[in-house]
């Protein structure tokens, strides 16, 4: 796990003269060289390998260069289209999304269907010249900014919930789209609502083929786990525990011997963590990617809670006070981390269907037995409700 890189390579060479051409790039210029997503096929990304990929994040935190910023769509949706789309989707919203001038959001979660995303009950059917959508989504982040979605849905009710499903890309500005603001405890508007009332699409909306949409949507999972369990993040947001442990320094210690154990529990943790993290990279610098991100994101979520916990317990009965940090830090980041850090071990897949997951895809255990997973989706789903 030595991760010196080279401080001559011709990837380095590469990004420094272009870097000297374009000394302070647009996002669209980064986008169209291929640094936004450089470990992408071509002509999106450069087929880089990972230590061509570590080399072109360096250079760029060299040079002080952010990539653009469009986390649904560069992490979950852009790796959907570029395997599944058609030539035109892939040229009319790869480039746009790259540079962050549309942002995307995923229509996935219904009132009825999180864990079970397979029992969506949004339809969507077949007319002479589209499509048109009735349903309903939730906790659909940045709904709000984005120009489009990805959209689940269903297109045919009487087969087996897992093969009625297709995958489309709305327009979030399309008539009959209601976009409903939700805010969380922390005061921020991350999601929302989403309504469709007799939204019609146009035929090519639809990426990949009619009834594909379960594997696709599988796929985008996986990509979003991935895309939360950064090697970099130690759990998702903000300050950790090995900023905790330097605050109590700073304070001259912690007395209490309970809390001191708690604090050292955080910081161990934490260290796992981080050379996880590292063992993430040198999995990919090895070509052997393997199951670290469902492990690290099954880590480090929770972590992250336990370490907020902590820092409102060091800040004693102020704690309860939003306006309280832990001996006496500042306490905005760690009140805004401490009321968000619970969103993560829901966000992305919860805990426990992460638990499944692992066991299933993982250790091989059996699959979870699912009573009417056979049956038509349209008589499984009249059950379950009349239930
Ligand atoms: C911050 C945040 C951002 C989000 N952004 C988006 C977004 O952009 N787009 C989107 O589509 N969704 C989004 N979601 C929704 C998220 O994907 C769902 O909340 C999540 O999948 C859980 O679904 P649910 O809320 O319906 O809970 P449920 O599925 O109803 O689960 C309730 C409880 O039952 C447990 N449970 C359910 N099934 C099983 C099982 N088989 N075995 C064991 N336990 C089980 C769960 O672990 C949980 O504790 C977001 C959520 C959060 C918190």
């Amino acid at each position: 796990m030595d991760f010196e890189l080279p401080a001559e390579h011709p990837a380095r060479t590469t990004v420094r003269e272009w870097l000297a051409e374009h000394p302070t790039p647009t996002p669209r210029e980064l986008a169209d060289a291929g640094y936004v997503v450089p470990h992408w096929p071509k002509p999106w990304g450069l087929d880089a390998d990972p230590i061509e990929q570590l080399l072109i994040s360096d250079e760029l935190k060299r040079a002080n260069i952010a990539r653009p910023v469009n986390p649904i769509g560069i992490g979950h949706c852009g790796p959907i289209l570029v395997m599944h789309g058609s030539d035109a989707q892939k040229n009319r919203f790869i480039p746009p999304m790259l540079a962050a001038e549309e942002i995307w959001c995923q229509l996935f979660s219904e009132p009825g269907s999180g864990s079970d995303l397979a029992g969506v009950s949004t339809r969507v059917e077949k007319t002479d010249d589209g499509w048109i959508v009735n349903g309903q989504k939730v906790w659909t982040s940045l709904a709000h900014d984005a120009a489009f979605g990805i959209l689940l849905a269903r297109t045919n009710p009487d087969v087996p919930k897992h093969q009625g499903l297709s995958y489309f890309l709305i327009d979030m500005k399309t008539p009959g789209v209601e976009v409903r603001p939700l805010v969380e405890m922390t005061g921020d508007h991350l999601f929302n609502e989403v309504f469709f009332t007799d939204v019609h699409i146009p035929r090519d909306a639809i990426i990949g083929d009619e009834g594909n949409g379960w594997n696709m949507a599988r796929d985008t999972l996986d990509n979003e786990r991935v895309t939360l369990s950064r090697a970099g993040l130690q759990w998702g947001w903000g300050p950790t525990a090995e900023d905790l442990v330097q605050v109590a320094r700073d304070a001259g210690g912690v007395k209490d011997p309970v809390l001191k154990m708690r604090l050292v529990d955080a910081y161990i943790e934490h260290e796992i963590i981080r050379i996880h993290g590292l063992r993430m990279v040198a999995a990919a610098v090895s070509g052997r990617p393997g199951p670290e991100a469902s492990l690290r994101k099954a880590l480090s979520d929770p972590h992250g809670q336990k370490t907020f916990i902590l820092s409102k317990d060091l800040a004693g009965a102020n704690g309860m006070l939003l306006e309280s940090g832990p001996l006496g830090a500042d306490p905005m980041w760690w009140s805004r981390g401490f009321l968000f850090a619970p969103a993560l071990t829901i966000g992305g897949g919860t805990s426990e269907v992460l638990r499944n997951v692992i066991a299933e895809r993982m250790l091989g255990l059996p699959r979870e037995r699912e009573e009417d997973a056979d049956k038509p989706w349209s008589q499984a789903h009249r059950r379950s409700s009349t239930k």
